[in-house]
């Protein structure tokens, strides 16, 4: 089986892990959002014993939002989206966007779409470019 490699955005926090993902969601819940600052979360799920950590695993800062089952782990020096245990301790949720090697799943759903961001839809037709526009 091949892996995948991941870090932070500065660099400190590394691991890698299987390319063994049973889900992929893209999660547009309000806490995603929050979480995310971005229009939603994009999550890999995998066994717990999947994930070996390579640097930078003191620098993991937890979150659990109290009275939800949702969670959230970033480096302390970069505040960059880092793996994480779920709640329930039976799967580990790596954020794609950490990832810097191809994974084999391609995303399976969007779920929470009732909560999606107002100005997503506006999004995903909006104008592309490779860079900064001119
Ligand atoms: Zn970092
Ligand atoms: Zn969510």
């Amino acid at each position: 089986m091949t892996h995948v490699s991941g870090s932070c955005l500065c660099g400190q926090v590394t691991f890698e892990s299987k390319d063994d993902f049973q889900q992929f969601h893209l999660c547009h819940c309000i806490q995603c959002q929050k979480a995310t600052g971005s229009a939603h979360a994009a999550n890999l799920f995998t066994a717990p014993e999947n994930i070996k950590w390579l640097s930078g695993k003191q620098l993991v800062k937890r979150f659990d939002l109290p009275g939800r089952t949702i969670s959230n782990a970033f480096c302390m020096e970069c505040g960059g989206a880092v793996p994480y245990l779920s709640l329930s301790g039976n799967s580990l949720i790596i954020p794609a966007g950490c990832l810097d090697t191809p994974v084999s799943i391609a995303p399976q759903d969007n779920i929470f779409c009732s909560e999606q961001a107002e100005w997503y839809q506006e999004a995903i037709t909006a104008h592309k470019f490779d860079k900064f526009p001119e």
